[in-house]
């Protein structure tokens, strides 16, 4: 998602910022650049207008050209009109609103294969599983064949109750039953999955309109596909003013989409992109969080969502081991093998490229060199065959056994000589750092 405008951004920027002084017609033509990326990654061209505007106005109405970094702070100026153009005001991600008296019910719209099924479920899962809610789900979908079982069976995977399946029942019905059931069980949320259909039309708006009439929703959110670009705009364009929408879903974000439906949707609906959906399974959620989007827009990579994971995957306790070895200035194979299994379990080299700042290019000739997520496993399976004297002093394989290690995980010597070069680089930057003064040094390596 983003590649291509992130690159085109990116190479413009280079430009800008590899000068010491610029002058009103360097950003004229910056921006001259700006625009048709924003049109070629799909935004829509009111948003491109207005976008480029303001970033012209600030950046030459201020005293941006005669500051000491004028181009870092052009950048700055782009990447706080993102923030803006994705998110309001503050940028800060908005979640759902669960205030008002429970159930509060979560109603759900969008074109037939959006993705609005499995979102709901996701959000249910999340709302469990996160949140600690008690959530009911209920499809109101009579038009598409077994979409109220679809609903059910991942009701089952993401442990949800959904409610039961009464065949013939029409959606005004089943959503008053659903309101029914859920003040019954005390469920503090409801979710209804509508039916969705091809294309806009008269009665699939009446029907939104007669679901939100009786059920009275507090947030009625439009999941739209990222990757249909500007015919996801124009959906929700259509939405926006036969229902009361509060917010929007943008599912397919794990594509390569161009960006330009979540560069438009704010703009065009008024309404808060609130989340992101990035894969097909069902925790394949992300709450939609403008800076970090617009960050990674920029290039300027995705630390807090790296960090996020990292919090999620790596086990305390092993963090802290960790942390107490490099403290002594010891970094074995043992370690090593943990650090590479946490790689993988944050989702492979690709994944964290990707998200670290100035990686892009590492990545590209990561993928060149033929360097991916298939080195990890050859390295722990090198570290595996090991045996556990020469994992903690790897200083005793010598050729003979670098060959017995060698055969043993099905790699070259020359492969086990790569690992062992790698983990000695790694063992004297910790050493560095612990000169540096430990941890603070390490927030002063990236600071
Ligand atoms: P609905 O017709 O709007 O209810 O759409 P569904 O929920 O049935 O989704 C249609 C297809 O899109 C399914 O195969 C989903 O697994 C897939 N899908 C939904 N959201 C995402 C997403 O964020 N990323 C990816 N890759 N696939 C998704």
């Amino acid at each position: 998602m983003f590649d291509n405008l992130s690159d085109r951004l990116g190479n413009v920027f280079d430009k800008l910022r590899g000068r010491g002084a610029l002058s009103e017609q360097d950003v004229r033509e910056a921006m001259r650049e700006v625009r048709i990326a924003l049109l070629e990654a799909d935004v829509s061209l009111p948003v491109v207008r207005r976008f480029v505007d303001a970033v012209t106005d600030k950046a030459i109405g201020q005293d941006v050209l005669k500051s000491v970094t004028p181009g870092q702070q052009v950048v700055k100026i782009v990447n706080d009109e993102l923030v803006a153009m994705l998110g309001g005001a503050d940028g800060e991600p908005e979640g759902l609103n669960l205030a008002a008296k429970p159930p509060v019910v979560v109603m759900m719209v969008g074109l037939q294969g959006s993705g609005k099924t499995t979102t709901t479920a996701k959000l249910a899962r999340m709302l469990r599983m996160k949140q600690g809610k008690k959530p009911l789900m209920a499809s109101l979908d009579v038009n598409r064949p077994a979409a109220q079982e679809q609903l059910a069976v991942l009701g089952q995977q993401a442990e949800v109750a959904t409610l039961p399946i009464i065949a013939g029942q029409q959606p005004v019905d089943i959503a008053r039953r659903a309101m029914e059931s859920a003040r019954l069980q005390n469920a503090d949320v409801l979710l209804l999955d509508t039916a969705g259909r091809l294309h806009v039309d008269e009665a699939l708006m009446a029907e939104m309109k007669a679901i939100a009439g009786v059920s009275t929703p507090t947030e009625v959110l439009l999941v739209v596909d990222s990757l249909t670009g500007q015919d996801a705009v124009n959906v929700a364009q259509s939405f926006t003013g036969e229902v009361p929408l509060t917010g929007v879903v943008l599912t397919r974000m794990d594509g390569d989409a161009r960006g330009g439906a979540a560069l438009s949707m704010r703009h065009v609906t008024g309404k808060p992109i609130k989340f992101a959906g990035t894969g097909e399974k069902l925790d394949a959620i992300e709450a939609f969080d403008p800076k970090r989007v617009a960050g990674r827009i920029l290039g300027m990579g995705d630390v807090v969502s790296l960090v996020e994971r990292a919090a999620e995957t790596v086990k305390a306790e092993d963090a802290e081991r960790l942390a107490k070895k490099m403290a002594k200035g010891q970094f074995d194979l043992d370690d090593l093998r943990m650090q590479l299994k946490q790689m993988q379990q944050m989702g492979g080299l690709g994944m964290l490229a990707g998200m670290l700042p100035g990686m892009k290019k590492a990545k590209a000739a990561m993928a060149q060199s033929g360097m991916d997520d298939k080195v990890l496993v050859h390295m722990d399976a090198i570290i595996g065959s090991m045996t556990a004297k020469e994992r903690r002093n790897p200083a005793l394989l010598n050729a003979k056994r670098k060959k017995r290690v060698a055969a043993g995980s099905g790699t070259q010597v020359q492969d086990v000589n790569k690992l062992l070069k790698m983990h000695q680089e790694m063992s004297r930057a910790m050493k560095q750092i612990k000169k540096m003064g430990g941890l603070k040094g390490l927030g002063a390596l990236f600071g």
